[in-house]
């Protein structure tokens, strides 16, 4: 079993699986990265910073229970009164989450979710639709000792908006433009379809039996030892599934189509980690520079 490379010294684990610490030079490149991408993605687009969390409704809307129910984290809250208080205080602390009840708040899956429904609630879209830069949070539950495999881990996104035409151009240039720039960063890297559609197996997509190829593909690292290489970046096509379920509209009033580029920012760290070594000052010069680390 693959798993540990040299680099996983730069993460500081804890008592739960895929939740770590990260150290300062960890943390510089992560920075570094993010601002690489942002200028790759265009520091002309918008750019919204999400919090970690978002509306339960719409992530209901999009099927995410149906099709991901395993990986959803979701706020729950201690809802009763003073007196349901003094009871469960007074019992074994066991029972302490007795009176906890679901908020309309669950953790972000993916960076891009929540700025659906805040297009959306702008009206239709633009005649050239919408190409807006998101960086979040995610967390997903797959408790692992794996270390690119994380429950939180941080997510930056190209998400374009429009008719299908230009979403489907967008995903192609993306392809292309994704292993330029992990070349620019001296990361070997390869594009793979990916086999578990964006849509999930229990998807109506999927079952009307519409092809559901090309929807996703990614762009995997090697990163763990003797192990399959690793997603760190992700390419996908959402046909007019946001746009449907969440009144999302092109410009002529019809459901928008959308895609999304994504990079896994933590991923990507320890990609670095794993093929220029621990020490930063050893990294090469313009891998440094692209990251400003000098
Ligand atoms: P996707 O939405 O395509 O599953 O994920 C987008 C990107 O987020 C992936 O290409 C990857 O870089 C990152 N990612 C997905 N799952 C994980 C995970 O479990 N841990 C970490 N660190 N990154 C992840
Ligand atoms: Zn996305």
């Amino acid at each position: 079993m693959g798993g540990s490379f040299a680099g996983r010294s730069c993460l500081t684990s804890g008592d739960v699986p895929g939740i770590a610490g990260q150290t300062r030079g960890f943390f510089s490149v992560l920075e570094g990265l993010s601002r690489a991408a942002e200028t790759v993605f265009g520091v002309e687009h918008e750019f919204i910073r999400f919090p970690p969390l978002m509306s339960r409704r719409t992530l209901n809307k999009i099927g995410y229970f149906r099709n991901f129910p395993q990986l959803l984290g979701s706020v729950h809250c201690f809802c009763g009164d003073e007196t349901a208080h003094h009871a469960l205080v007074a019992a074994d602390s066991a029972h302490w989450t007795d009176g906890d009840e679901p908020t309309d708040l669950v953790l972000t899956p993916a960076a891009c979710y929540p700025l659906y429904p805040a297009l959306a609630a702008r009206g239709a879209a633009p005649a050239d639709g919408y190409t807006v830069q998101v960086r979040s949070h995610c967390f997903r539950r797959e408790p692992s000792a794996e270390p690119t495999r994380m429950q939180s881990f941080q997510m930056q996104e190209l998400v374009r908006v429009g008719s299908a035409e230009q979403a489907r151009t967008f995903q192609a240039e993306w392809v292309e433009k994704g292993p330029r720039f992990f070349e620019a960063l001296a990361l070997p890297c390869a594009i793979v379809e990916a086999n578990d559609p964006f849509f999930g197996r229990a998807s109506p997509v999927l079952r009307k039996g519409q092809r559901a190829q090309n929807l996703k593909y990614e762009l995997v690292v090697e990163i763990n030892d003797n192990a399959p290489p690793t997603a760190c970046m992700s390419f996908n096509y959402h046909m007019d599934l946001f746009g449907r379920t969440l009144d999302l509209r092109d410009v002529a009033g019809e459901p928008a189509h959308t895609a999304c580029t994504g990079i896994g920012l933590e991923r990507t760290v320890l990609g670095f980690f794993r093929w220029h070594g621990e020490d930063l000052k050893q990294w090469p010069a313009r891998v440094r520079n692209l990251l400003g680390l000098s």
